[in-house]
This record gives structure tokens, sequence and C-alpha cells, in this order.
């Protein structure tokens, strides 16, 4: 069955699909793991170092959790920044919208997962005064546009496999580690335990049986949708899967619930175009990433913003949440100097240059113009036939 999937999939990656091309530059943000709780910040690093876990190695070990102040600064420079038609930039950020009930488990004694909607909070032990009001003042000034990510980032059934008693002894190091943190308060730290998988996708499982079925991934993503509507009163029309791991059973479930544009992973000029489920297939372009890339360079990212704008699709730029973090180590100040720096340069370089979400993109070429509250801005849309298997692959940003 699976083989059949792989060759249909292989097949129809072969097939000329219309892809939608722009005549005007367009930038878009993309941003992913907003509300996902990480290190429990300087208490958790300690507790966790007194546990004998020496972090630092990389900058996920210092991926905490969003402050109110850290969103206010984004706002800022987001603020401050505006395109041809004089509208900010408005930054497309993945929600993950439960954390681990990290008390209601350790009461069971670690026994099964219990989540907890960001809507109702977070778990014991973590502050964060004003951070969802933070957010919700955020979308309402139009300066992010909320998207879901998943209810968790990580596959539940990979990590249930570590809560059965016996697997959390001592001497099972999984389990073992998996202990540690969560007495710390923290859930994961994934680069450190990659076999928690992703939300639909279980590493453990074997090569062709990875996707949760399609039924597991509906049921899934129903219950995220509706936490993300407890959050922010409204249902989300974007979305990009953990780990960017989503294969059809993924997007159909999303076109069921009212998701009309899907995120992907970078790598491919790949244009946006529909699948047959009619989500807009958007794929990043720019990866804008000072916190984790070490090679960083603000010149390389604009070579690729460039690139795109040469080829008449859209730059559409990955920034994750941690580029924002400071409550462990300061990610953010030198971020939003590069941001302002970045969204300079493409303003004086490009004047009639559009800040558009994935949204807008969507209404854009489905109207040649989106409703905006600065009025109608109308965008050339151009339709041109490519296929996925002849894609070239985009110069490393
Ligand atoms: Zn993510």
């Amino acid at each position: 069955m699976n083989i059949l999937r792989k060759l249909w999939q292989r097949g129809r990656d072969l097939l000329p699909v219309e892809g939608f091309h722009f005549d005007r530059p367009i930038v878009a943000l993309q941003s992913d793991d907003w509300g996902r709780a990480g290190l429990r910040d300087r208490e958790g690093l300690e507790q966790l170092a007194a546990a004998g876990l020496v972090l630092g190695e990389r900058p996920y070990d210092f991926y905490t959790l969003e402050t109110a102040q850290d969103i206010a600064a984004l706002r800022a420079v987001l603020h401050s920044h505006h395109d041809s038609a004089g509208r900010c930039p408005s930054l497309e950020m993945n929600f993950i919208v439960a954390n681990l009930n990290l008390e209601k488990m350790s009461a069971e004694g670690f026994q099964q997962i219990h989540l907890l909607p960001l809507a109702e909070g977070l778990p014991a032990g973590w502050n964060r005064p004003g951070l969802l009001e933070a957010y919700r003042e955020g979308i309402h000034e139009e300066l992010f546009y909320p998207a879901l990510h998943g209810a968790t980032h990580f596959c539940r059934i990979a990590f249930e496999r570590y809560l059965a008693a016996s697997d959390l002894t001592d001497s099972s190091e999984r389990g073992h580690l998996l202990r540690t943190l969560w007495k710390a308060g923290t859930p994961y730290i994934h680069w450190r335990m990659p076999w928690i998988g992703y939300e639909y996708w279980n590493p453990e499982a074997p090569p062709d049986d990875r996707f949760l079925s399609a039924d597991a991934q509906r049921d899934l993503i129903g219950r995220a949708v509706g936490d993300f509507a407890k959050l922010f009163s409204t249902l989300p029309r974007s979305a990009c899967a953990p780990g960017y791991r989503a294969n059809d059973d993924t997007h159909r479930a999303w076109a069921q619930i009212g998701i009309r544009i899907a995120q992907n992973g970078p790598g491919a000029a790949i244009p946006p175009h529909f699948d047959r489920h009619g989500i807009l297939q958007l794929y990043r372009t720019a990866e804008f990433e000072p916190a984790i890339n070490p090679d960083f360079s603000l010149d390389a990212c604009l070579r690729s913003a460039e690139a795109c704008f040469e080829r008449k699709i859209p730059a559409i730029v990955s920034v994750h949440s941690i580029n924002f973090h400071s409550s462990v180590k300061d990610f953010r100040s030198r971020t939003l100097e590069l941001l302002d720096q970045f969204l300079a340069a493409l303003e004086s370089a490009h004047p009639d240059v559009l800040y558009l979400h994935g949204g807008e993109i969507y209404e854009a070429v489905n109207k040649g113009s989106c409703e905006t509250a600065q009025g109608t801005v109308s965008v050339n849309v151009t339709r041109k036939s490519f296929t996925k298997s002849r894609v070239t692959t985009l110069p490393k940003s």
C-alpha cells in the first residue's frame, strides 16, 4: 500500500502544475514554535545542571519561551517598517497550542501524557505575565498573523513508549533523560532526543509507516484547531506541520477543517500552487535564523530574496521563534537589529515591495488583489506550468 502511495506521489511530481508568479516583489515572514515551552528559564537551567545535564552545546539548549517583552520589542521593529502600500510586515506566527501538563503527569507518576491548552495558561512553574495578551494585541494590530503549528511538536506515540513504568527506571537512558527534564519543568529538548519525532511523524516506526494514519492525523488536527479557536477566537487559515512533516493525509485533514494555506520548509524555488485539496502550497525561500545558524549572513539572506524576485515568486522568509527569545540567552537583540537592517534594505532596493502574509497571498492569487485596512492592494498574478521534479534549489542563506 505504501509503495503504491510512494509511486503515486513520485508520479505526481512529474506532472505539470500551475504555479503563480507575481509582477512585484512580495515578502512574507513565517515563524514557527510560538507558545511552545522549552527550558524553564534560569531556574530550569540550574535544576538540570544540578541533575548533571550540562546545557549550552547547541542554541536549542537555551530555547525557553518568549516573554511579553520579547513580543513588544518585535512589534516595535515590525511597526517601524512599511511597504509600498504603507503597510507594516505581518509575521505569520505558527503556534503550538498546548504544552505538557507536567504537574498532573508528575502527580500520576508520569504514567500518561496530559496536555494543557495554551489558552488555559502555562505549565506549573512557568511565569509569563501578559504573554497571551501580547500575542493578541499584535494580532489586533495586524503585525502578527496567527497560524497553526500543532497541538504538540512531538509525536505522542513516540513519547508514550517511554511513559511505561518499566521504561522510566534509571536504567533506561531515554526514560531517565525525560524524567530529568520533566522534573525541571522542561518538556523536552528535541536535538537531544530526536526519537520523539514530530506531531504527525513517528521516527520509531518502520520507514514506510512513519506518518500517522489519516484518522489519527484528523483527530489531532481537529483538537488542535479547537484549542487554537479558544486561544484567538478565530480559526486558523494557514498551517505548518511540526518539522515540516506533512503528507497528503495531513493536507486533506487541514482542508476539511478550513485551512487554505500550507507552509513548507526551505530549499527549493517552488512557486505557490494549489494542491488537489484546494490548499495553496507555499515554500520558504530564505532562511533568516541568526540564533541558530553560526554562519548567518545578512547579505546571503538578501541574495536569497533577490533570487526569488528574479523568478517572480515571493520571498518567503523562515525565522523561528528562538531568534526572539531572551530569558536565558539574549538571541533577541541581534535578531531585531538584523531584521531591521534586512527590511530596510528590501524597502530601499524595491520601492514597489509588498509585505503579505499567507492569507493575503491566497487572496491575491484568487482575486488579483487583497483588501487591507489601507485599501485595495493590486497584484498582477500570472500562471506558469512547472514540474516539481525539475525545480531548482535556491542558494543557501
Ligand atoms: Zn517547529
